[in-house]
């Protein structure tokens, strides 16, 4: 009884919007639905819970999403239970983070993180709480967490409960704190970028106050692990406005990020410039990860390139592909087929598709994509593994092991990337360099009056 009378006064202190059926899911701002859908498992987590006795709720990103129409990347369920209880609810669970109150619930294969209602201690050193404590109040749940929009839960029973304006700012597309931006921004600067992204993403403004905040409290987004800044800028940088990454620098944090990210010239990469804006160069870009942050280096040195993907720990894969493609960024454009064939040769077939995007609007770069695509048509060889010769081939014509044979081969390739024709075994055996002497006094034995066997004895 207790609980239903306090749960009665949650609702109306929350100005829950009813579960009423019927609300189709709409991406439009001002036309959010009602009702959302969710998926089975998480619906029977929710369930399973009540039918204990304990509160339970979509919440955060995926209630968010799902009101806008987007697919969430993963759902989570908040509870009144404990994660020991949680844990005896369910039979296949992890212990993801059972300090902070996360059990990850597993349903067919998936992962459903469930974490117990948490109110966030004092933040140490703007990484972490110094601890969490749990709660029976839903409404200090939605109260840590870091913006209007990602503090709703939902659930089927209780509709979405709203406790600190998030409907209202996703109508308005607003990036709004929950509670004092100063506060929340000093707790855990990640905010600021998380803030920023998701700007990017759903194409929100920031509210003004949010805004003053986070250029007040800029340097503190030094104290935020590298990892976690690189994981926002990503996510920003796949966004579909991947250009708004100048809100970085424009909101005072970049030098904050690193020194060499600071000096990224953003200015010149606006619309409208000499040189092509980033708004053009990313409008034409899949979201591919090394390829949004190839756009973003473009202009950069590549040294300078890699420093900041090092700093900012990215994969060393992503690195490779920047740096490859930001080389070549500048690189004036082969016009000879043969020049094509080694660049692709060098860069391989993907990055040099991947170079063709980038590129893309720059004189020549049309050309160029089509005669690289009448190579690949023909099938030309550009790979050392379609030369025609091996190294087995030249160990077995006589060529002794080692550096020699290596560039011997390296030597062969270069011929067949400038002509494909001469890609024939029997060709480019002939054309070995150690038998290039005996090859031309063969030659010249064949002329009239000419010494065959003489030529092949001083060969030997
Ligand atoms: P996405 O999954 O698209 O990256 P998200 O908002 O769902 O965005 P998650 O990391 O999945 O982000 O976090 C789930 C929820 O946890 C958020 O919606 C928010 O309510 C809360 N949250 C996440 N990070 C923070 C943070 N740094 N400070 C406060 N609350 C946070
Ligand atoms: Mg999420």
């Amino acid at each position: 009884m207790k609980r239903e009378k306090e749960a009665a006064a949650e609702q109306e202190e929350m100005r829950p919007v009813p579960g009423a059926a019927g609300g189709d899911t709409a991406s439009k701002k001002g036309k959010l639905p009602e009702r959302i859908q969710i998926p089975a498992a998480v619906e029977e987590i929710i369930r399973r819970l009540n039918t204990r006795g304990y509160e339970a709720f979509a919440v955060g990103g995926c209630v968010r999403d799902t009101l806008l129409g987007r697919e969430p990347g993963d759902w989570d369920v908040t509870t009144s239970a404990s994660p020991q209880q949680v844990k005896a609810v369910f039979k296949r669970t992890v212990d993801t983070g059972i300090m902070h109150g996360t059990v990850t619930v597993m349903k067919d294969h998936v992962g459903y993180e469930v974490t117990t209602y948490r109110i966030d201690g004092e933040y140490e050193d703007g990484r972490h709480p110094k601890s969490v404590q749990f709660t029976s109040d839903l409404r200090e749940d939605l109260r840590r967490r870091d913006l209007t929009i990602n503090a709703m839960a939902y659930s089927h029973e209780t509709g979405i409960v709203d406790a600190f304006g998030g409907l209202e700012d996703l109508r308005a597309g607003l990036i709004r704190c929950v509670g004092d931006p100063m506060d929340r921004f000093g707790e855990d600067a990640l905010r600021i970028l998380r803030a920023i992204r998701f700007s990017a993403q759903l194409g929100f403004r920031i509210e003004q106050e949010t805004w003053e905040a986070i250029g007040k409290i800029a340097p503190a987004i030094a104290k935020v692990s590298k990892e976690r800044i690189c994981t926002e800028l990503t996510k920003l940088l796949l966004s579909a406005r991947p250009e708004q990454i100048g809100q970085v620098y424009e909101a005072g944090i970049s030098p904050y990020i690193s020194q060499r990210f600071c000096q990224v010239d953003v200015g010149r990469l606006k619309a409208g410039g000499q040189d092509r804006g980033w708004p053009e160069i990313f409008s034409q870009l899949p979201a591919r990860k090394h390829l949004r942050w190839a756009a973003f280096l473009l202009r950069e040195e590549e040294a300078a390139a890699v420093e900041i993907l090092k700093d900012l720990k990215l994969d060393n894969d992503t690195i490779f592909r920047v740096r490859t493609l930001v080389r070549w960024s500048d690189r004036p454009i082969p016009a000879r087929k043969a020049d094509i064939r080694r660049a692709m040769s060098q860069m391989g077939t993907e990055l040099f598709a991947d170079l063709l995007l980038l590129r893309a609007g720059e004189p020549g770069v049309e050309e160029l994509k089509g005669s690289a695509g009448e190579i690949l048509e023909a099938g030309d060889c550009i790979s050392l593994k379609t030369l025609a010769v091996t190294g087995k081939d030249l160990l077995e014509a006589g060529m002794a092991p080692g550096k020699a044979l290596g560039e011997e081969l390296a030597r062969l390739f270069d011929l067949v990337l400038e002509d494909p024709g001469e890609n024939r075994k029997e060709i480019l055996l002939g054309r070995l360099s150690f038998r290039k002497g005996l090859t031309e006094r063969l030659d010249e034995s064949q002329k009239p009056g000419g010494c065959a066997a003489e030529s092949l004895s001083e060969d030997r």
